[in-house]
C-alpha cells in the first residue's frame, strides 16, 4: 500500500508532539540522577560522621568494627563526591553509583544490626529504603539494592535468638520497601513526563527559531528583491529618458553600490588593445579614472572574460600573474569582472568591481552585477546607435542641403536660357513664314508648350528652394478665396472638357475674407487642382468646398477657413499620406511619367505637394489628405484639406 503524505501546514508542524526515544529518555534521567548525587554524598558524609561518633560511643567490641566500617564508607563516599565534583563519572553510571551509596549505608546498618542482634536499627534501614526509593531512578538497580538488603535483614532476623520479636520490624521494612517503590515509580513517571515536556519544548523552540530564521531570510530576500526592482526601475527609466551615457553609467554604478558592496567600480570599454574607463565610482579623485588606460595582455583577466563570456571572480588578487594593478590606486584584494555583451553578441568591455579587503564576491552578488552589466551594455549600445544616428542625420542634412543648393543653382541657371527659348519660340510662332507651313507650325507649338512646361517646373524648383531656405516672402492682404478659386477653376475649363471631367465649386456664402498672400495661395490650389485632375480618370468629378471655421478652431482666436479639394480619382494608400508632402516624393513609377500637366497620371517632378505644405504652413495653416486607399479600378478618390487662419499674427512665423 502506498502512503501519500500531505504537506504539513505550519500549524501542524508546531502542534505535533515530537517523539522522544527510550535511549534519549534514559540518558536524560541519568543526568537528573547524577545531578542529585552530589548533594546526596554531602548528606551521607555528614550522616556517616554522626554514625562514627555514635558507634565510637558503643562498647568496644561493637564500636571498633562498626566505626571502622563507617569510616571506610565515609572514605568511599568522599571519593565518590570528589569524582562527582570533578565530573569524572559519566551519567550512565549514576544509578549504579546511587545503588552503591545506598548499599554502603545499608551495609553499615545491617552489620550493626547483626552485631547488636536486636531489631531496633531496622528503623534506620527503613529510612534508607525510603531514601533509596527516592534517589534511584532505575527500577532494576532499586530492586537489586533493596532486594539484597531485605534478604540480608531476613537472614539476620532468622538467625536471632527470638525471630518473632523481629516480625513487627519486618512488616515495617516491607511497608518501607513498598513505599520506596511507590516513591520511585511516581518520581520516575513525573520525571519522564517532565523530560518529555522539556524535550518537546526544546524541539518546538528549535523549530520556532528555525522559522524565525526562515522568516528573517524571507524578509531579507524580499527587501533585496524590492531594492533590486527599485534600482532596476530607476536605471531603466534613466535609460529610456536620457541619452547621456556618462549620466546613465554613473547611475548604474550608483544603484549597483546600493546592492553590492565595492570600493571601486568601473565600466571599461575595449578600444583596440586597451581598456578605457568610461564610468567610475569610488576612485580617488586625484587618480583621474576617466584617463586610465589598461593595456590588454595575453590571457589577462579581460581576455579570460572574453573567452568564457562569463563573470570572473577572484577571491584574492594579490600574487596573481594575470592581474594588473593600476599605479597610484590602493591595492585590490577581492575582484569581480562581468562581461559587457552587445546586441551583436560581442564582448565590448567589462564591469569591474574591486574590494580593498579580502572579502570575496559571492555568486549572488555576481548575479546582480550581471543584471547591471546588461543595463550598461544597453546604455553603451544606445549611445553608439545615437551617435550613428546623429552621423546619418548630419549626412542626410548635408545631402538635403546639396539637393537644395542644386535646385537653387539649376533653377537660376536654367531660367535665363529658358526665357530666351520662350521669347524666341513665341516670336517664331507668330512669324507668317512659319504660319504657312503647318508642319513647322506644329513643331513650333511643341517648342512653345515645352518651354512653358519647363518654366512651370523651374518656378516650382524656385518655390521649393525658397521654402527650404526659408526665404519665401509672403505679403499678407485680404483675400476673397471664392474669387481666387473660381478664376483658378476657369483656367482649367479647357483641360477638363478635354478629359470629360466635371469641376464643381461649393463655397459657403458666408466664407470670410482671409488675410493671406494671394499669389502664394494660387500656387497652393493650382497644385492641388492639377493633381486632382491628373489622378482622376476621364469622366470623373472634382469638387472644391469651402467653409468657415469657428473662432478657437485649431487654436486660432479669430477662426479660419477650410477648403477641401475632393476628387473621384485613384486614391492614395494611407501609408503614403504623410510622405507625399515631402519633396520629390511620388507614389507611382517615376519612369511611367507622361509630361502633360493635366493628363491622367501625368506625373511631375514631385514638388507640388511639398510647395503646398510649405506655403500653407508659412500661413500658419495645415494641410492633409484623406483617402481610403489606392485603387485604379474602383477609384476611391482623395480629399485634400487646407485649413487657414483668418488673420495673421503681427510677427509672422
Ligand atoms: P507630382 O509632381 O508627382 O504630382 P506632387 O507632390 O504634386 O508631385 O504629388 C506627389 C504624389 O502624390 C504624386 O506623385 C501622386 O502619387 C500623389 N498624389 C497627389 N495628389 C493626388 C491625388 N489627387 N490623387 C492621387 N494621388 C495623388
Amino acid at each position: 500500500m502506498t502512503q501519500t503524505t500531505s504537506p504539513r501546514t505550519s500549524n501542524d508542524a508546531i502542534s505535533a508532539t515530537p517523539e522522544i526515544g527510550k535511549a534519549e529518555l534514559r540518558a536524560a534521567l541519568d543526568e537528573v540522577m547524577l545531578d542529585s548525587l552530589r548533594p546526596v554524598t554531602a548528606v551521607l558524609m555528614a550522616l556517616l560522621c554522626i554514625l562514627i561518633y555514635g558507634y565510637a560511643r558503643q562498647p568496644r567490641a561493637l564500636a571498633v568494627p562498626t566505626a571502622l566500617m563507617a569510616a571506610l564508607a565515609l572514605a568511599a563516599v568522599f571519593v565518590c563526591s570528589l569524582l562527582l565534583y570533578h565530573r569524572k563519572i559519566p551519567a550512565r553510571y549514576a544509578n549504579p553509583l546511587g545503588a552503591l551509596l545506598a548499599a554502603l549505608m545499608l551495609i553499615q546498618r545491617l552489620v550493626y544490626l547483626a552485631l547488636l542482634r536486636a531489631p531496633e536499627p531496622t528503623a534506620n534501614i527503613i529510612l534508607i529504603f525510603v531514601g533509596t526509593g527516592f534517589l534511584i531512578l532505575s527500577t532494576p538497580w532499586l530492586v537489586a539494592t533493596l532486594g539484597s538488603a531485605l534478604v540480608v535483614w531476613l537472614a539476620i532476623a532468622l538467625r536471632s535468638p527470638d525471630p518473632s520479636a523481629w516480625s513487627h520490624n519486618g512488616f515495617l521494612l516491607l511497608s518501607a520497601t513498598a513505599l520506596a517503590f511507590i516513591i520511585h515509580l511516581t518520581r520516575l513517571n513525573s520525571l519522564r513526563r517532565q523530560e518529555v515536556l522539556r524535550v518537546q519544548n526544546e524541539l518546538r523552540n528549535r523549530e520556532l527559531e528555525q522559522r524565525a530564521v526562515a522568516l528573517e531570510t524571507f524578509y531579507q530576500t524580499e527587501r533585496s528583491r524590492r531594492l533590486l526592482t527599485e534600482t532596476l526601475y530607476e536605471v531603466s527609466r534613466a535609460l529610456s529618458q536620457t541619452l547621456n551615457l556618462e549620466e546613465v553609467l554613473g547611475l548604474i554604478l550608483e544603484n549597483l553600490a546600493r546592492l553590492v558592496a565595492f570600493d571601486r567600480g568601473s565600466v571599461m570599454l575595449r578600444q583596440d588593445n586597451e581598456l578605457l574607463i568610461v564610468a567610475a565610482r569610488g576612485f580617488p579623485a586625484e587618480s583621474n579614472p576617466l584617463q586610465i588606460r589598461v593595456p590588454i595582455k595575453e590571457n589577462d583577466v579581460f581576455q579570460q572574460i572574453c573567452q568564457s563570456r562569463a563573470p570572473l571572480i577572484i577571491p584574492e588578487v594579490s600574487g596573481r600573474l594575470d592581474w594588473q594593478q593600476v599605479e597610484h590606486l590602493p591595492p585590490a584584494r577581492a575582484w569581480a569582472g562581468v562581461p559587457l555583451i552587445d546586441a551583436q553578441n560581442e564582448v565590448i568591455g567589462m564591469l569591474s568591481l574591486t574590494r580593498e579587503t579580502p572579502q570575496p564576491y559571492t555568486g549572488d552578488e555576481t548575479g546582480l552585477v550581471l543584471t547591471f552589466a546588461g543595463q550598461a551594455a544597453i546604455a553603451l549600445q544606445n549611445a553608439r546607435l545615437y551617435s550613428a544616428l546623429g552621423e546619418a542625420y548630419a549626412q542626410l542634412e548635408r545631402l538635403d542641403q546639396t539637393k537644395s543648393d542644386f535646385i537653387t543653382v539649376a533653377a537660376h541657371e536654367l531660367r535665363t536660357p529658358l526665357t530666351l527659348i520662350r521669347g524666341y519660340s513665341q516670336m517664331l510662332l507668330k512669324d507668317p513664314e512659319i504660319g504657312k507651313d503647318t508642319e513647322r507650325l506644329e513643331m513650333m507649338r511643341g517648342i512653345v508648350d515645352g518651354a512653358i512646361r519647363l518654366n512651370d517646373i523651374i518656378n516650382s524648383m524656385v518655390d521649393i528652394a525658397k521654402i527650404d531656405t526659408r526665404t519665401l516672402q509672403l505679403y499678407f492682404l485680404p483675400v476673397t478665396l471664392e474669387n481666387l478659386l473660381r478664376s483658378l477653376l476657369n483656367s482649367f475649363r479647357e483641360a477638363s472638357q478635354e478629359r470629360h471631367l466635371t469641376l464643381r465649386m461649393n463655397i459657403e456664402e458666408s466664407l470670410p475674407v482671409i488675410e493671406a498672400d494671394a499669389d502664394a495661395l494660387k500656387k497652393v490650389f493650382y497644385h492641388l487642382v492639377v493633381n486632382a485632375i491628373k489622378y482622376t480618370p476621364d469622366g470623373g468629378t472634382i469638387t472644391i468646398t469651402g467653409s468657415a471655421l469657428k473662432p478657437g478652431a485649431y487654436g486660432w482666436p479669430a477662426g479660419g477657413v477650410e477648403i477641401v479639394i475632393r476628387d473621384t480619382g485613384i486614391g492614395i494608400d494611407p501609408r503614403y499620406h504623410n510622405l507625399i508632402f515631402t519633396k520629390f516624393y511620388q507614389t507611382g513609377e517615376v519612369a511611367l511619367h507622361s509630361s502633360g500637366t493635366t493628363k491622367f497620371k501625368g506625373g511631375g517632378p514631385g514638388l507640388g505637394l511639398a510647395i503646398v505644405k510649405g506655403i500653407v504652413e508659412a500661413h500658419g495653416g495645415k494641410v492633409w489628405v484623406e483617402s481610403t486607399g489606392y485603387d485604379e479600378a474602383t477609384c476611391p478618390g482623395s480629399s485634400f484639406h487646407v485649413v487657414l487662419p483668418l488673420t495673421q499674427p503681427e510677427e509672422p512665423a
